[in-house]
């Protein structure tokens, strides 16, 4: 087994491209706004939108929905032309508008695909929602589309861009709290309307490990800054409740990592968590709760006393943050820290977690 010296380990950490600092990127972009189309205006779309006025590189000048009297409101509120209004039917004459030049994908996880590929057939950019599809095949045609076009792809993991997160990797990867031996990551909420498109298999790709778990999973790997090389999985569905008649409720999975690292993860539909672990050799970091939209916390453990640990000021939020990610990217030619093949290699881990459970057996990576 590799033993990394706290040297190695800092250069794991600096290597790992989420750690990179943002602002050198964001002082190489010139003082432009690119514009943002955003595809599907639902409940996500509203947590984004309101963001762009915090963004320095970006700014929304179109928007996608079925309803074009929900669309006139939102254009209303947000400064968006008419000329900037689509549906899904008219949205491929995006490729006319020089006014946007990203899409972002707001969809059911199931037309993430599609979308991603009418977006770069139309020569734009494109921000793809978590999880970046429902399978790992489409994940591939996605990254193959948007490389053909010469255009970016990034996934919308707003938690490397968040300010707590970041520093639970830094403290993480750097040795502070010695090599990670083990992280715990939960994930999960009680989930309620069983005619909701989470709770179908063709719009959503699976259950709570596609939209929520995958949380878990991202967090085991970004605070450790491997690879997992091993899944296990174990899984609990009542398939006579109405909401659980196509998807998974929850599925608990393990990963083992190259040094050694385990981490136990939990993905739920009937349970509320939200909060990860790390723990080293001579300490551990922890965040509860560690991926909400706000507020998110962070404890260590010190001199064997827990102790809050404050979250560095950021100079942006995590959306306001994200959103200029790309920009600056798409400007400098940079390539995103969550560009498309992040997205891939979770949805090759999705797979093979699916496949664990199913099996009920350990699947090598
Ligand atoms: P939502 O149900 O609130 O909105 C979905 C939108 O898609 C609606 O405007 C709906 O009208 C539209 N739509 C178009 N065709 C549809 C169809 N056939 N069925 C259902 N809706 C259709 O969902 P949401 O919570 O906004 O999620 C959208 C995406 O954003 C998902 O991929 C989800 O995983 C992701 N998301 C990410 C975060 C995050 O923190 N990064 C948070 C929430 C959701």
């Amino acid at each position: 087994m590799m033993t990394p010296t706290r040297r190695s380990l800092m250069k794991l950490g600096a290597a790992a491209a989420g750690l990179a600092p943002a602002s050198a990127l964001a002082a190489q972009a010139p003082d432009r706004r690119l514009g943002y189309a955003i595809v599907g205006l639902g409940g996500y779309a509203d947590v984004i939108l309101p963001r762009f006025a915090e963004c320095r590189h970006s700014r929304v000048t179109a928007l996608v929905s079925g309803s074009p009297e929900k669309a006139r409101r939102y254009a209303e509120r947000y400064g968006v032309p008419e000329r900037g209004l689509y549906t899904y039917e008219t949205f491929d004459s995006i490729r006319d508008n020089p006014d946007v030049d990203i899409v972002y994908v707001v969809l059911p996880n199931g037309m993430h695909h599609e979308y991603t590929l009418r977006a770069a057939a139309a020569g734009k950019h494109v921000m793809c929602e978590k999880p970046m599809a429902n399978t790992a095949a489409e994940a591939e045609e996605m990254i193959a589309a948007c490389r053909a076009a010469g255009r970016k792809l990034m996934i919308g993991y707003r938690c490397h861009f968040e300010a707590a997160n970041r520093e639970a990797m830094r403290i993480a990867r750097s040795g502070e709290i010695g090599r990670p031996r083990v992280v715990t990551a939960e994930h999960g909420f009680t989930i309620g309307d069983p005619a909701q498109w989470r709770l179908n298999r063709a719009l959503a790709g699976g259950g709570s490990l596609m939209d929520i778990g995958i949380y878990s999973l991202q967090a085991a790997r970004y605070l450790t800054g491997e690879e997992p090389v091993e899944v296990t999985a174990v899984e609990a569905t009542d398939r006579s409740d109405p909401r659980f008649r196509e998807v998974e409720d929850r599925i608990n999975f393990q990963l083992r990592f190259p040094s050694g690292a385990l981490a136990n993860c939990v993905s739920s539909y009937g349970s509320n968590h939200n909060r990860f672990r790390v723990v080293g050799d001579k300490g551990w970091v922890d965040a509860e709760p560690a991926t909400a939209y706000s507020g998110n916390r962070l404890r260590r453990l010190k001199d064997w006393r827990t102790e809050d640990h404050p979250v560095p000021e950021a100079p942006q939020n995590q959306f306001s943050a994200q959103l200029d990610h790309l920009s600056q990217c798409v400007m400098t030619g940079v390539e995103p820290i969550v560009a498309g093949e992040e997205g891939l290699r979770d949805m090759r881990i999705i797979k093979a977690i699916y496949l664990s459970a199913r099996e009920h057996r350990a699947v090598s990576l």
